[in-house]
């Protein structure tokens, strides 16, 4: 291809909304183009990474034995109502009415149409296992659409969903597919980890992320260097932290007047206790109804815990108002009395001696025991708290650390959630109907795209692996005018094309300066340089952009040079 003839753009300055140094470098490369937040097309070279990315998931997915398919992005909202995800969802789905008023949805994760496919094909146990894939376009309306394609409206998405008809060859379906996606981001040239993860709105009860660790990513991941747990922090667990309930004080509840005490430190100076022996009160309204939730005065909530215990869709944290009304002022809220459901954390079981806010303003209660306490209604105990770095491993005790981290795919064990709720049966050898057992696996393959980027930079530019790399040769024209150099050049184009390697070739009317700016910056893996100087001295120079090593090479033989960068890159 060439440069004269394709619309590409560099550009010098960062855009002003770009966060990330991947985002900023998708940008100024010309790979994007930003049509409003969460919206971009891709240009010509963007596009190429894209595709490639697609072939080796592709690819991997044919390997591990699934079945393409693709599936419509409109899709009926009856079939959300069929499996109880309708009201789930919440606003991050696109609803739209047909000119009939029939309400549709533009899919933002096919399990029900995957579901519904299986169901009208598949009546016996003999066409099981199956797994399915398709990659398409996805729509979410995310609440911070940002980042570039990290987190978009509109986005590229490869998912699969398995079928089995027993709990054995589901697992074997998932291993088959966690498999697949260490070798598919491996093949894209990506350090990514699994973790365990957080199921959310999806469902199921297993599940990993793959992770791409890089201080720009939203997820929190912590890890045990000692046993090599690693779970998502809206899932990571961690061994209770140690607490003396031992020598609880026999005083008798009583109210204290804690004069401007607001936060957990400000009320535990004013009693004159350690913060982990205050209890944090909490009100958060779930799908509109208000809870009470109850920390250890030390720990923070984990909210995507909390929603997945209280099955919410929409969960926030309560305004004064609404707070003010069912449970006290902010800074005195306490589960004594309270009139709304109450959860607590794990670790406040057996809590002895605690401070809880008196529901009136200034007043804090001390001595109170929440498990034995007759005017303290624990609805249920969960493990609610955030775990950080240096809290305890849950598996071996060793101290957990935080990294940060891009989620680029995830993994799911459904069980029967979706083949129950859709009424999917096959006949199984005794002729008895079976719910097949389901797995759904998806990838975020324009975010992987980004997120290559975000792994593989330096100052100058992008520095895209040779099996995404937009072209895997930038062949630089210097001397257009002179004819030996555009001899040269067109030869090198006709041998390498050839040999099947892909060529953007720089025949623009610019400065050498401008084409190598450029080139470092668009970040193709090899580059190539033809010139009047390079020919003097017997040929062309060939650079690997990734570590600068540039060679003189005669023209005949860079072909074969070029090849053998690729393979080792
Ligand atoms: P996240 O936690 O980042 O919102 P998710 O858990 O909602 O992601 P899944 O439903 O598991 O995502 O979707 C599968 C994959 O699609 C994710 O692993 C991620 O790589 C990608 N993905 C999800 N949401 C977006 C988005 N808004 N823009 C780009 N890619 C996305
Ligand atoms: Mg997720």
């Amino acid at each position: 291809m060439r440069w004269s003839k394709t619309l590409l753009c560099t550009l010098r300055e960062d855009p002003k909304d770009a966060e990330i140094v991947s985002h900023k470098l998708m940008m100024r490369a010309g790979l994007l183009v930003k049509l409003e937040g969460g919206l971009y097309s891709y240009s010509p070279l963007g596009v190429r990474v894209l595709h490639k990315v697609e072939k080796i998931v592709r690819e991997e997915m044919d390997r591990a034995g699934a079945s393409e398919v693709l599936f419509t992005a409109l899709q009926p909202i009856s079939l959300w109502e069929e499996s109880g995800r309708a009201g789930l969802m919440g606003k991050s789905m696109f609803r739209l009415k047909d000119r009939n008023e029939n309400t549709m949805v533009l899919g933002p994760t096919h399990e029900e149409v995957a579901t519904d496919y299986l169901r009208t094909l598949a009546s016996s146990y003999r066409q099981l296992p199956a797994t399915i894939y398709q990659i398409q376009t996805k729509f979410r309306d995310e609440i911070r659409p940002r980042f570039g394609l990290m987190r978009c409206k509109e986005f590229v998405m490869k998912d699969a969903y398995s079928f089995d008809i027993d709990s054995d060859g589901a697992d074997e379906s998932y291993r088959k597919m966690y498999d697949a996606y260490l070798r598919i981001f491996a093949r894209c040239g990506l350090d990514a980890h699994p973790v365990e993860a957080d199921t959310g709105a999806i469902g199921g009860n297993h599940s990993h992320e793959f992770m791409v660790l890089a201080p720009s990513g939203e997820d929190g991941i912590l890890h045990c260097p000692s046993c090599h747990y690693a779970a998502n922090q809206e899932r990571a667990e961690r061994k209770a932290p140690p607490c003396d309930w031992s020598s609880p004080s026999a005083a008798p509840r009583a109210k204290v007047a804690t004069p401007g005490a607001h936060t957990v430190d400000e009320a535990a100076a004013a009693l004159g206790i350690a913060s982990d022996q205050v209890v944090k009160s909490l009100v958060y309204v779930a799908d509109g109804k208000p809870v009470m939730v109850l920390m250890r005065g030390n720990a923070d909530l984990c909210e995507p815990k909390l929603r997945r215990v209280l099955g919410a869709a929409e969960l926030e944290m309560a305004d004064p108002e609404t707070t003010a009304k069912v449970a006290g002022p902010f800074g005195s809220i306490g589960p004594i009395g309270a009139s709304i459901p109450v959860f607590a954390d794990n670790a406040l079981r057996e809590a002895r001696d605690m401070a809880v806010g008196a529901g009136e303003d200034g007043y804090h209660v001390a001595h109170c025991n929440l498990m034995d306490d007759p005017d303290v209604k624990i609805e249920a105990w969960h493990d609610l708290a955030s775990v950080v770095a240096g809290d305890l491993c849950p598996r071996c005790g060793a101290p957990l650390a935080l990294e940060r981290g891009i989620e680029v795919g995830h993994v799911f064990k459904l069980g029967t959630k979706y083949t129950k709720a859709m009424g999917f049966t096959v006949l199984a050898s005794n002729s008895q109907p079976v719910t097949p057992i389901m797995g759904c696996y998806g990838i975020g393959v324009s975010r992987t795209v980004q997120a290559i980027a975000e792994q593989n930079n330096d100052a100058d530019g992008i520095v895209w692996p040779a099996s995404v790399s937009p072209y895997q040769v930038a062949l630089l024209s210097l001397d257009s005018k002179s004819e030996s150099c555009a001899g040269a050049v067109a030869q090198l184009e006709e041998a390498l094309e050839n040999a099947g390697i892909d060529v953007l070739v720089d025949d623009r009317d610019e400065r050498p300066g401008i084409k190598f700016k450029d080139a470092d910056l668009i970040g193709c893996t090899v580059r190539v340089t033809v010139g009047a100087k390079s020919l003097a001295k017997g040929g062309a120079e060939v650079r690997l952009r990734k570590t600068g090593e540039t060679e003189l090479v005669p023209v005949s033989q860079v072909c074969e040079k070029v090849k053998a960068l690729l393979a080792a890159n």
